[in-house]
């Protein structure tokens, strides 16, 4: 093992990506700052019919972020102060707080231990004691492919059309992952996704994306977009907001979408190799059959994590903690009165995931050496 080489093992790559792409993007943002056409560009349009086709959805409406598709798709389906929207304790914080920023109630709903996705069963439960009690208005359930792996959509969407509720999935992380014959962004009625930099498609600045096939919520969508414009700019006829994506990161982004397959399929024979090095010594995130990941990231759960985390920096490979605390213990939503131990599963395995690099960039020699790491630290006892 060459140890000198290995210095360079890093947890997103975006430099390696670049050097791929040089040209190419180069090219397309002076393409863009000949045209002069920076807001809803030629390329926005051109990206969205791709980003569309590329998921199998109807529709793609480019956003200014994948926060900011959230709260768009929540907007287009009327969420009003006091509704309530079911969601997952493990996530980024965006999931929840989008909720909360339109003043309805995000309600916790725990996750499974294996896939750390949001529990279908404990989600028809939660639903029918809060169906109970005739004050709440449950509107919407915001299922998370967390990691890249899509949540269980088969099983959530017959839960939300029993009850008559909303699905938007927050793709932020799953963009390229798949269930069954369906894409990530197009498992339920909206999907959503993120162009931030180290997502699995990443521009060069902040970015996202909305799908649907509904042409309602599509016309919606375009109009909240642009401050809630009618027929033209000057005639309002919603309150919207500043969302578009600059047409200089649609082009970048379109560049990124030539090799995405390409990036994906590296991600795929890292994460597999890893599987196969660590499974049994670690508990690798549960992939189910019909299940395909993004792999934004490689996480496993081990009650060895401290010990792990040491040998990997002594070895000075990165490693991530995603996510630490779970969201109903976060101080931002201490006014929804949650407590410790309301959600076990989230908060065992906060307390126990680790990330480790898996980009489209590392070497079988470096996913090699990572695992070796891995493996000795968990023998040495
Ligand atoms: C990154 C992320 C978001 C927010 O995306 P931004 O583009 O950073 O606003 C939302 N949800 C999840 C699960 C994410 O990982």
């Amino acid at each position: 093992m060459n140890m000198q080489q290995e210095k360079v093992v890093s947890f997103v790559n975006l430099k390696s990506q670049a050097d791929k792409l040089e040209h190419g993007i180069q090219n397309a943002i002076n393409r863009v700052i000949a045209h002069g056409r920076f807001i809803m560009g030629p390329e926005v349009f051109e990206f969205e019919r791709k980003l569309a086709e590329y998921c199998g959805a109807k529709y793609a409406v480019t956003c200014s972020s994948g926060t900011d598709a959230l709260l768009m798709a929540l907007m287009a389906i009327n969420l009003r102060p006091g509704d309530v929207v079911l969601t997952t304790p493990f996530s980024f914080i965006a999931t929840a707080e989008v909720i909360a920023l339109l003043g309805a109630v995000p309600v916790f709903v725990d996750i499974e231990p294996d896939t750390y996705n949001i529990d279908p069963e404990k989600l028809n439960k939660t639903i029918s004691v809060l169906k109970g009690n005739k004050k709440k208005n449950v509107r919407c359930i915001i299922p998370v492919d967390i990691f890249g792996l899509p949540a269980d959509f088969e099983k959530i969407n017959e839960v939300a059309k029993s009850h008559g509720l909303h699905v938007i999935e927050d793709a932020a992380q799953g963009f390229g992952g798949s269930l069954k014959e369906n894409k990530a962004c197009h498992l339920s009625d909206i999907g959503t996704t993120s162009f931030f930099p180290a997502k699995p498609l990443g521009c060069y600045g902040d970015g996202g994306a909305i799908f649907t096939d509904d042409d309602k919520i599509h016309e919606k969508l375009v109009s909240i977009r642009i401050h809630g414009k009618g027929e033209g700019k000057y005639d309002n006829v919603r309150i919207g907001i500043n969302g578009r994506l600059d047409t200089i990161q649609a082009a970048v982004l379109l560049e990124k979408l030539k090799i995405f397959d390409w990036e994906l399929e590296r991600r795929n024979v890292i994460a597999a190799y890893y599987r196969e090095r660590l499974e049994g010594k670690v508990n690798c995130q549960q992939l189910n059959k019909g299940f395909q990941s993004a792999w934004a990231q490689f996480s496993f759960v081990s009650e060895q994590r401290e010990m792990i985390m040491e040998k990997l920096d002594e070895k000075g490979i990165p490693w991530a903690v995603y996510y630490p605390k779970a969201l109903h213990l976060q101080k931002a939503f201490s006014f929804l009165g949650y407590s410790k131990g309301d959600f076990p599963v989230s908060e065992r395995v906060s307390e126990t995931i680790l990330s480790i690099p898996v980009h489209p960039y590392l070497s079988i020699e470096s996913a090699e050496f990572i695992s070796n790491t891995i493996i000795s630290a968990l023998c040495k006892r």
